[in-house]
């Protein structure tokens, strides 16, 4: 059988050197976010209709960057892995998603999992205790990653709660040899294509009401007795991260399946403020992926489209030049917003990341819908990626913690009032503010 994805042509797309200050990114992560763009070019845009109309995964895709060592770039390079800081991290997620949004938010919740172990292992505020406990957990993940190729997801959210306002309401309870997980997982993105779901819980005691002091993380695999994958998937967009339910029932874990020891995720996650915020390169890229269709689209360079130029309208060129602006506007904020990753940031540096993370999700969806109405009537049409991209882009505003309606708040919140006024100030009846950056302090509002 022949491969579509081989013969496929691509509208001409940007390169990281028309956004980014290249001398600023190492070579070897130049290198890799080229590479990322000839992947995306010939194989993951051809495959991107498929797995969109289907609602399924973007499997080949997989195996493509699982070749290339791509799973494992947040892996330190002592494990095997590439040892990319969050930052670079980000810039590969953004290119991927100029081709497939999906892969690139999938890609993220795999990473995420991996930085997890990579970052909050390096925290200066864990005790010698704490590290030893935590070194041979993450040692059993990135080996896991690196030998056995494995892929990670983490299904956190439950569905109509925030997972930081309340305890996660999946619940582990101990049991001789480790503990029994019971619970549910809505949006579980990569539902039945992972290897080892991250699992977020809360361990409950005999007559104590459950506390968020008590969240535990185990990775389960995915055969573990007990742990199936339900429901429906026909979403809007982002069709392809097959983000069913998952059903944690009575599933057995033990000490050794812990991503990380009891009680270091409230004392790290809340310094690391921006891993919460890695969804954004996603949506970035999905702004780019738009703006670059937009651009071979008027000029007439979309293979397998008549070549009608259309730049001679002078209402087009403004609309584009006013997409360029917005679109350079947000990448140079997030692009910013990345270098500052890192645990125990500044206010100014969380400030700058909620702005960032807020204005990639809104302006990814302004661009797609900009890029459609600057296209045209034929660009919408379903064999053409940007009614794909339109309804991908959708998706990115309603990510929890860090949604754009908790973004307004946390800014509005950071700005009117002091640090230390933070706690008693008005308008918090949901809770949302459980996940706010709260300085040095550096702990979630419920873990005080
Ligand atoms: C394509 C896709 C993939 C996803 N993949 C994953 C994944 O892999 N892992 C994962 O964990 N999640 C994932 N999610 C879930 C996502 O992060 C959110 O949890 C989910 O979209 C929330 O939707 P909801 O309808 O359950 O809750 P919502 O009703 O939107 O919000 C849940 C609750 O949060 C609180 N809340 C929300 N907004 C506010 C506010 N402004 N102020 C106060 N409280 C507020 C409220 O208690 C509300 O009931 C995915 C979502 C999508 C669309």
């Amino acid at each position: 059988m022949t491969d579509q994805s081989a013969i496929t042509a691509h509208p001409p797309m940007s390169d990281p050197a028309d956004y980014y200050d290249i001398s600023r990114i190492r070579p070897v992560v130049l290198e890799k976010l080229r590479r990322v763009n000839e992947l995306g070019a010939t194989k993951f845009a051809a495959r991107a209709r498929a797995v969109d109309d289907e609602a399924s995964f973007p499997v080949e895709n997989y195996r493509d960057l699982a070749e290339e060592g791509f799973l494992g770039l947040c892996i330190p390079e002592e494990y095997g892995g590439w040892g990319f800081s969050m930052w670079e991290y980000a810039m590969v997620g953004a290119e991927i998603a100029k081709y497939c949004g999906a892969t690139a938010l999938t890609f993220n919740m795999h990473n995420s999992s991996m930085a997890w172990s990579r970052f909050m292992f390096d925290m200066p505020n864990l005790t010698p205790e704490e590290k030893a406990a935590f070194a041979p957990l993450r040692d059993r993940q990135f080996r896991r990653a690196i030998a056995e190729r494995a892929i990670f997801s983490q299904p956190i959210s439950e569905g109509g709660q925030n997972w930081t306002s309340k305890p996660n309401q999946t619940q582990c309870r101990k049991v001789d040899g480790g503990w029994r997980i019971n619970g549910f997982k809505k949006f579980a993105s990569l539902a039945g294509y992972c290897d080892y779901y991250t699992i977020v819980c809360t361990e409950v005691f005999e007559g104590v009401e459950p506390r968020h002091e008590d969240t535990m993380l185990f990775v389960v695999h995915k055969d573990a007795p007990g742990l199936s994958v339900k429901g429906e998937w026909d979403p809007l967009g982002m069709r392809g991260t097959n983000s069913r339910d998952l059903i944690l029932k009575d599933v057995f874990v033990t000490g050794d399946d812990l991503l990380m020891p009891r009680g270091i995720f409230g004392k790290t996650l809340p310094n690391w403020p921006h891993m919460m915020a890695t969804l954004s390169p996603t949506y970035m890229g999905v702004a780019q992926g738009a703006f670059d269709f937009t651009v071979a689209y008027l000029k007439g360079k979309v293979p397998g489209q008549p070549p009608i130029d259309r730049r001679m309208y002078a209402t087009k060129r403004i609309a584009v030049g006013k997409m360029y602006a917005r679109l350079a506007n947000m990448r140079a904020l997030w692009w910013q917003a990345f270098t500052e990753a890192k645990g125990f940031p500044t206010k100014g540096e969380v400030m700058r990341m909620y702005a960032a993370q807020y204005n990639v999700m809104e302006g990814a969806a302004e661009m797609t819908s900009m890029a459609i109405r600057t296209c045209g009537g034929q660009s919408m049409l379903r064999s053409l990626p940007l009614e794909r991209m339109y309804r991908d882009s959708r998706c990115g505003a309603l990510m929890l913690p860090y949604t754009s309606e908790i973004m307004e708040d946390y800014l509005s919140i950071l700005t009117l009032y002091d640090m230390d006024e933070i706690d008693t100030a008005p308008g918090d009846e949901g809770g949302a503010r459980n996940s706010l950056w709260r300085g040095d302090s550096g702990t979630l509002r419920a873990l005080r």
